[in-house]
């Protein structure tokens, strides 16, 4: 019988952090073998650490980061000092961020994904082929979330932003419009639309709109709980803890290939 693999938990009161605790209860294969978390924060029972310089006994072990970009910072310091596998679904990152995250795949395996739900990556792979096949369609994104949500656009609307630029050859930055208001005038062509809907407990809700002259198409993908994204998240860790250094998106873990954001 193969050794579990062991994950240490960041931002373990969160609410990723429950449902990826929750996860590994459920699942065989993985233990939650350490969480990491503010010094002083109410210890529950399983061994609690302020630091993963605390955790060197746990050589091997997956660290699991939804927290926050402020906290992601602190433990990419921390990896960078100590390199181990790492699956990050923080959002709200700069694009420093994540060059500092391909720098350190060059130390350790490391994973980042914006969404890990299969729905979001077969319908970033649908918005990259769409994109190219309808050039003239005006793409607006228009994504939901529950009210205490910090970042806006969600990082899964830039990850399905990035997929469309893609498809049609260009880069999101030179085309992102984010809502619109006042004396606009007229929409550019190739524009990619940002409309951010905060409110209530809505997890999470992504429409894809495809505008052309005499119709339109509308993708959408619903969350309905955050259980989805822990279990691609401990699917992740799994396939991290055996890989040699180097940067993973979820296409690799899902085997979809290498297409995709
Ligand atoms: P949350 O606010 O419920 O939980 C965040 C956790 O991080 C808390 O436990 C908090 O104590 C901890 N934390 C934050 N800043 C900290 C700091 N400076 N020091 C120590 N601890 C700190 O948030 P959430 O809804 O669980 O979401 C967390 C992150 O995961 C967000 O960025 C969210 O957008 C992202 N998210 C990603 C996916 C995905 O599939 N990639 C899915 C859901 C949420």
């Amino acid at each position: 019988m193969t050794a579990p693999t062991r994950l240490i938990i960041a931002g373990p009161r969160g609410r990723m952090g429950q449902a990826l605790l929750q996860m590994t209860r459920d699942s065989p294969g993985v233990e939650a073998a350490a969480v990491i978390d503010r010094p002083g924060a109410p210890a529950g029972t399983l061994r609690t650490a302020a630091a993963l310089a605390e955790l060197t006994d746990l050589a091997g072990a997956v660290l699991v980061d939804f927290t926050s970009p402020a906290r992601t910072r602190e433990l990419l310091a921390q990896l960078e000092s100590s390199p181990r596998p790492a699956v990050i679904g923080t959002t709200g990152l700069t694009p420093e961020d994540h060059a500092r995250m391909r720098v350190l795949a060059g130390a350790a395996p490391i994973l980042y994904s914006a969404n890990f739900s299969l729905g979001i990556a077969l319908l970033a792979d649908a918005v990259q082929r769409l994109a190219g096949i309808l050039p003239q369609y005006d793409i607006e994104i228009i994504e939901m979330h529950h009210r205490h949500k910090a970042d806006a656009p969600s990082g899964t609307a830039i990850l399905l932003g990035d997929a469309a630029a893609q498809g049609r050859h260009s880069q999101l930055d030179l085309l992102t419009a984010h809502g619109r208001t006042g004396d606009t005038g007229e929409r550019p062509a190739g524009q990619i639309g940002f409309h951010a809907v905060r409110g209530g407990d809505i997890v999470g809700e992504h429409t894809v709109l495809f505008a052309g002259h005499g119709e339109r198409l509308e993708l959408t993908h619903r969350a309905s709980s955050r259980m989805t994204f822990a279990a691609g998240a401990v699917a992740a860790a799994r396939f991290l803890a055996e890989r040699p250094p180097g940067f993973y998106t979820l296409h690799d873990v899902l085997g979809l290939g290498a297409a995709g954001p």
